[in-house]
């Protein structure tokens, strides 16, 4: 045991920096090489000299038993190249190079002989690429330049491979099963179970919009079988932020298992005002959790993280199991400049990952962008420079309606115009007013107006936030695009600014609204002229942030389709994340982890069901396909009615067409139908059949070949025969 805690502390004796660049000195410029560089230059461009600056660092980084162990060990030169500088012909003089070499070889000797045995310890590696780097600039030197640059690109791949260790201990312990049934291979309806011994709970339950194949399907939401086959174990619901792809699948979950949920105050809010809407719903349990806070489930305690993100109160959460701690950042984003002045917790992430993080999941949905996204309070400063811009003009603003920020941005610059604020959209009424009623959005009290109120003001006084930022047919924007809406007009004397990016797929829906309101003579900022609109996830750089500050051993991809997840897995191991550590799952996987191993351990029910109406998960493949079929080619409806006492035709058949062809304009093809139908139906009636059954499906051939004929199309038959 006392070995062992020896063996623990050596290793966590942090390496000395290596990104130092050696500083050019005049000795080294004149040749005279032969030296040692007194000074050595920091990468910020402070001046040290070598052993102040191994001093120093020792002094500020170790703590009183590194700093008893490092003092047992040679000094070594601090300062080694630039790893971003592919020319390492930098290197200070053969002797130099020599005396590192020889400084490095007795450093590893040591540190070996520490550990007994050669373990691939920080500092060891650490050790080796010196050694490989020196070399490579020795190489370099003799080498012809052609070469030499082959050289310096092996090494330069040697520098980026970098080293990683997760501060997670690893112990065999009670396993932990993380479920995803949404989520994963999908953006949205976004969903996860987390299960440890006789205890499980549930992370979101969001809810997708459905695809083009799935004409008149209102929303897709989980699979519920595998919960509901295990609700004696379901302590609770979790819900990170108060997105649709997070909440949406609430309510219909709630309906089948009524547990506990738990979540910030706005998302609480949001959640009341969808549970509403729904009346089958018995009292629930809905649990305010402050950032900061935990919530005990079982054997598992889930602390609420805050983030950053495009609706306020998002949380990212630490899931403290008996078999280490998980991360689940949520959808978040990095926004050092947010407008609610909260910053994501970075120290409390970093806190975890120093603690020792098992695995983390994060959000993915941008993990193909590099950089970093940019602050909300950017589209706030392009709102005042539109605004000074629209100057004795009505503005008009569509956006998403859960941006609360981004309303208030609005709701100031508005303020400071003079300019009154009108509402349209049922989604943004109910998200102003619960935001407004929870103060998320602050606003002088006779700042929002009635609809009605609207003219009683000049253009210039008036801002209308409206919904419709993706061009839905339905919305507040479309109809008025479309001169459709019931009291406002587009007329030259609008400025309207579209603060959204069109989710894929409503590109075109928001074309056309942009050409209708262009049409209209009104001036239109959309996309991406001016920073108008900003993602609410993070960028490649915020996800490599949150991975070096949690160092997690296990890494899991979530919230994306499978090109983001498999983007968010390459940056994972871009900082040295082992391959055989990073889980890109499927929904339904069993991710198993026992805290030393993790492994995909089986499959339970996941999938999605469709919701149409009030009907959920009765819609099915036959109806999907059904109704495919209906919108491609119509419908034909063949009604004829039998007198079975005369074996003979008393009315009919007539044709109805829905969808198919303008009749009037077809008439001479129908009439040549309803010829063949009633020839078909003799013969029919002639060979005795009584089987309705047959005769349908007779007349439905007979008719389909002779449309197929004529037409090249497949339309829907529907014969009815009625008897007398
Ligand atoms: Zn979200
Ligand atoms: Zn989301």
């Amino acid at each position: 045991m006392a070995k062992k805690e020896t063996e623990k502390k050596k290793s966590l004796i942090p390496p000395l920096p290596v990104a130092v660049t050696a500083k050019k000195t005049r000795s080294a410029a004149k040749g005279r090489a032969n030296k040692l560089p007194a000074e050595l230059q920091l990468m910020d461009n402070t001046v040290y000299s070598k052993t102040s600056f191994e001093k120093e660092f020792i002094e500020n980084h170790y703590n009183d038993d590194q700093k008893s162990a490092a003092s047992g060990r040679k000094a070594r030169p601090a300062m080694l190249y630039d790893t971003d500088d592919t020319d390492l012909t930098k290197f200070i003089g053969d002797d130099f190079t020599e005396r590192l070499a020889a400084t490095e070889r007795a450093v590893k000797a040591a540190t070996m002989q520490e550990d007994k045995k050669p373990s691939r310890t920080a500092h060891s590696v650490a050790v080796q690429r010196h050694e490989k780097a020196s070399a490579a600039a020795e190489d370099s030197r003799q080498s012809a330049p052609a070469a030499r640059t082959t050289r310096a690109k092996t090494v330069k791949k040697a520098l980026q491979a970098p080293e990683y260790h997760s501060n997670h201990r690893p112990v065999k312990r009670t396993p932990v099963r993380i479920i995803p049934l949404g989520g994963l291979n999908e953006i949205g309806k976004n969903m996860t179970a987390f299960e440890c011994g006789n205890d499980m709970f549930i992370v979101d339950c969001g809810l997708s919009f459905p695809d083009a194949d799935m004409p008149g399907v209102d929303l897709v939401i989980p699979d519920f079988t595998y919960v509901e086959q295990n609700i004696d174990k379901l302590r609770g619901i979790i819900i990170t932020h108060g997105h649709e792809d997070h909440i949406g699948g609430l309510a219909y979950l709630l309906m089948k298992v009524n547990k506990p949920v738990y979540a910030t105050r706005l998302t609480i809010a949001l959640i009341q005002g969808k549970l509403k809407e729904h009346e089958n719903i018995g009292k629930c349990s809905l649990n305010v959790v402050n950032p900061g806070e935990s919530v005990k489930l079982g054997c598992m305690n889930v602390e609420f993280i805050r983030v950053n993100h495009s609706i306020p109160d998002s949380v990212g959460l630490a899931i403290h199991t008996p078999a280490g701690i998980l991360i689940h950042t949520g959808d978040f984003k990095v926004d050092f400049t947010p407008i609610d002045g909260e910053i994501i917790d970075l120290a409390r992430f970093g806190e975890l990952g120093s603690k020792g993080v098992l695995a983390l999941m994060s959000d993915s949905t941008n993990a193909e962008r590099p950089g970093h996204t940019p602050s909300e309070r950017i589209v706030g400063e392009s709102f005042e420079r539109l605004f000074a811009r629209a100057d004795g003009k009505r503005v008009i603003i569509a956006t998403f309606a859960s941006n609360i920020h981004r309303i208030q941005q609005i709701v100031d610059n508005a303020a400071r115009d003079g300019r009154k604020i009108a509402v349209f959209g049922r989604s943004m009424l109910n998200t102003i007013s619960a935001a407004k009623e929870l103060e998320y959005l602050n606003a002088p009290d006779d700042m929002f107006i009635e609809v009605e109120e609207m003219n009683k003001y000049p253009p210039e006084k008036i801002c209308l936030i409206t919904t419709g930022s993706q061009g839905e047919p339905m919305s507040a924007l479309t109809r008025m695009a479309m001169g459709e809406h019931r009291t406002v007009t587009i007329t030259p004397t609008d400025y309207i600014i579209i603060s959204a990016n069109p989710i894929p797929g409503n590109e075109k829906f928001v074309t056309r609204v942009v050409n209708e309101l262009l049409r209209a003579g009104a001036d239109v900022v959309y996309e991406s002229m001016y920073d108008i609109h900003v993602s609410g996830h993070a960028c490649q750089e915020e996800i490599k942030l949150i991975m070096a500050l949690t160092r997690p051993r296990f890494f899991i991809p979530v919230h994306g389709e499978y090109k983001h997840l498999k983007k968010s897995a390459g940056i994972a191991y871009s900082l040295g994340i082992p391959k055989s550590n990073v889980f890109i799952g499927s929904i339904g996987d069993v991710i198993e982890t026992d805290g030393v191993d993790m492994a995909i351990t089986g499959k339970v029910t996941a999938g999605k069901v469709l919701v149409d109406g009030l009907g959920v998960g009765d819609v099915g493949s036959i109806v999907l396909r059904d109704r495919k079929h209906l919108s491609e080619d119509g419908l034909i409806v063949v009604v004829a009615t039998i007198d079975t006492s005369m074996n003979a035709i008393a009315a009919g058949p007539d044709i109805l067409s829905r969808g198919f062809v303008y009749v009037k304009e077809n008439e001479e093809m129908m009439d040549q139908a309803r010829d063949l139908l009633t020839e078909v139906l003799e013969e029919c009636l002639e060979a005795g059949m009584h089987d309705w059954n047959s005769i349908k499906s007779t007349l439905k051939n007979e008719l389909s070949s002779f449309i197929y004929k004529l037409t090249g199309r497949n339309p829907m038959i529907l014969p009815i025969i009625e008897e007398i």
